[in-house]
């Protein structure tokens, strides 16, 4: 990647690629490097179809053929087939009320550089302007992603309430500002979909990600696919009934898991109106109406992942957000609310806690658009 120079340069294209080249170039980007004799069998390619399509893909720069590595069962060095990670560069930004963030990442996702700008105004036409200038400090970008919270359909989000928008052809827009390839969805799925490629669940087959904060967002990875609805909503499972004498949720629940999860639920239950960061202190400290509260939330998230466990029986659960701290400092309750939820021995959910990072989101937005790019969706 390299600051851009001239004017405005032609941005490098992504190769049209067969169907076998695309298999084969995501299960190196989800599985990292492999001998071509494991590949093969892998995909359920001939030898000679698969030397066919690694040529095409080492001639189009997006293979490597790299170091060798031993292999036990024969003793013989075997070359190991790498995706060349810096033959195309992404650009992925999430929008927040306040904030932009942005990273441009290589084609194996790795960020190269990270962005984290305020906002100007929640006009799209100025959302899109700013998207375009931030796209156009790079030169060789080869497609964009871009990530909300909201619904979003096929590159149009129909519906972004915090933003005030209906039905934006944001994709579109998009391209047309900054020459770009883009790819619009919503942040929650663009980030358990980047998961199952490239982080914690890389090539499960199922997985539920649970993200905690100021919303509370669900994923589903079901037959190593994410899971889409019917009417292009997203899986939404975090409003479960918890205890229907809990806290409203604000879509009419009462007693929802989301109700108790969400942040300012959980901070409109204190008194003094501390910031979240107080509020945690406070509970670690053993106040006890703090303590009570984060009990309460943390049961509450212990309910969700033992429904969420029924209903997929899946091989990991993600646990992840700037809510975190809540499981951190309730973990035992959560564990007791798994317990009193899940229908079989809890020792059969892989619960894994990623360590939350706000410039995560800004990678998983660059990963969608490398996922739009390899599977041509
Ligand atoms: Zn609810």
């Amino acid at each position: 990647m390299s600051p851009r120079t001239a004017a405005r340069t032609t941005h490098p294209t992504w190769p049209v690629l067969s169907e076998a080249a695309r298999d084969v170039l995501m299960e190196l980007l989800v599985h990292g490097p492999m001998p071509r004799a494991e590949i093969a069998p892998r995909l359920r390619l001939s030898r000679p179809t698969l030397s066919r399509v690694t040529k095409t893909l080492v001639t189009a720069g997006l293979l490597v053929e790299g170091a060798t590595e031993l292999r036990s069962q024969t003793g013989r060095p075997s070359e190991l087939l790498h995706v060349h990670g810096e033959s195309h560069h992404f650009l992925g930004v999430k929008l927040t009320a306040d904030r932009l963030y942005a990273a441009v990442t290589d084609l194996t996702a790795a960020v190269v550089t990270s962005v984290d700008e305020p906002s100007r105004s929640k006009r799209p036409e100025d959302v899109v302007a700013h998207i375009a200038e931030v796209a156009a400090r790079y030169d060789d970008l080869t497609g964009l992603g871009v990530t909300l919270g909201g619904v979003v359909r096929d590159g149009v989000v129909a519906d972004a309430g915090w933003l005030g928008w209906a039905d934006v052809p944001l994709a579109a827009e998009l391209t047309a500002a900054t020459g770009l390839p883009t790819a619009v969805d919503n942040d929650v799925q663009a980030l358990t979909a980047a998961e199952h490629w490239f982080g914690a669940g890389a090539g499960v087959d199922s997985m539920v990600m649970i993200t905690i904060g100021a919303g509370v967002g669900t994923g589903l990875i079901v037959d190593g696919k994410l899971v889409r609805g019917a009417h292009g909503l997203p899986p939404r499972f975090s409003h479960v009934l918890v205890d229907p004498n809990g806290p409203e949720c604000g879509y009419g629940h009462r007693g929802c898991a989301s109700s108790y999860l969400m942040t300012h639920v959980i901070l409109r239950q204190l008194d003094g109106t501390p910031t979240y960061e107080e509020a945690v202190e406070r509970a670690r400290s053993g106040e006890p109406q703090a303590k009570r509260v984060f009990e309460e939330a943390g049961y509450a998230l212990g309910v969700l992942i033992g429904h969420a466990a029924n209903f997929l029986d899946p091989q990991k659960v993600l646990l992840t957000g700037d809510g975190l701290p809540l499981y951190e400092t309730a973990r035992d309750v959560v564990h007791d609310g798994i317990e009193d939820a899940y229908e079989d021995d809890p020792s059969l959910i892989d619960l894994d806690v990623q360590p939350f990072d706000f410039a995560e989101w800004a990678r998983s937005a660059a990963a969608l658009a490398v996922r739009s790019a390899v599977t041509g969706g």
